[in-house]
């Protein structure tokens, strides 16, 4: 491994290539990547990173996160009832939530704002690579939405603050996380937040299905976090971590079940829509159980971190 080699987040040249030819067993988008884990700090990470003017076509139009249910589905529901026990988990957190002013970072198809919303929150934000047709109902529920590339511009002027960023599985997509969360800081009012949710390698799952792992969810995955290495990410943007807890993902054992199964040819690449098999939806539900009770410990397949 080139000497010079640094970890991204902490800058520790102690590396060790982890996974080799993790693929994309979802949409088909890129070749096999690898990633290295730094023993300074903990994080995994694309090694190489992907080139920037390539990452577009990581999202293809079918890509699930942007879609919106027409049609009443169990997908929907579920999505729906994530995004509501989410949206209330957030508002325990903050002290006037009806009243704050909150921004989702990556609101992708806005069901969480829309969540917050519902909940009576009255000052909402979204912010986006790209505006969608489906971006009409959050505008017409008074949500207030911008569009950039918020890797390099922040889409709001510097006098702009918000009591509560909010980066819902989003943090492990960019190419510099730190950078990010560094323009996150200079973005939030006095006592403002920082929530993150993003998968953890320290789960349970992460151990059992390795390099078949959802949370990979490669190539669009650059950073893979965990309890350790998010300390580090805090305290490298400047920020102050206050809390890290469980966050339940009961589908992420289910797509990790779907791609052994796509992996072994069992299950066909074209039997997948919006990189979902037919069955990986009510497996989730079985999942469920044993989502909850690795809740109770530090291997949960996602986590929750709190920053101000
Ligand atoms: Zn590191």
């Amino acid at each position: 491994m080139d000497s010079e080699k640094h970890c991204p987040i902490c800058q520790s040249t102690a590396l060790r290539k982890e996974f080799v030819g993790v693929k994309d067993l979802e949409y088909y988008s890129y070749g096999p990547v690898d990633f290295t884990r730094c023993q300074g700090c903990d994080v995994l990470f694309q090694d190489p990173l992907p080139p920037e003017e390539l990452i577009p076509s990581f999202y293809p139009s079918n890509y699930r996160n942007y879609l919106v249910e027409d049609k009443p589905s169990l997908l929907g529901g579920l999505k729906n009832l994530q995004a509501s026990m989410f949206a209330k988990n957030i508002t325990k957190h903050l002290k006037n939530p009806t009243e704050n002013k909150i921004l989702d970072l990556g609101f992708g198809n806005g069901q969480l704002l829309l969540a917050l919303s519902r909940l009576g929150c009255k000052n909402l934000n979204g912010a986006d690579f790209s505006e969608a047709p489906q971006h009409e109902r959050l505008k017409q529920a008074g949500i207030r939405l911008a569009f950039s590339n918020f890797d390099k511009h922040f889409p709001y002027s510097e006098n702009e603050k918000f009591d509560c960023i909010i980066l819902n599985n989003v943090i492990e997509h960019f190419l510099d996380p730190v950078k990010v969360l560094k323009l996150c800081k200079t973005r939030l009012s006095d006592g403002g937040k920082v929530i993150l949710i993003t998968p953890s390698s320290d789960a349970l799952d992460f151990e059992i299905f390795r390099s078949a792992w959802a949370g990979f969810h490669a190539p669009r995955h650059t950073f893979i976090f965990n309890h350790r290495s998010m300390a580090e990410l805090a305290s490298r943007s400047g920020l102050r971590l206050s809390l890290t807890t469980a966050f339940n993902d009961p589908g992420q054992w289910a797509i990790s079940c779907q791609s052994l199964m796509v992996d072994a040819n069992l299950t066909n690449k074209e039997q997948l829509k919006n990189g979902l098999a037919p069955y990986t939806v009510p497996l989730s539900l079985v999942f469920g159980p044993i989502s909850i009770i690795q809740g109770l410990t530090k291997r949960s397949s996602a986590i929750l971190s709190i920053c101000s």
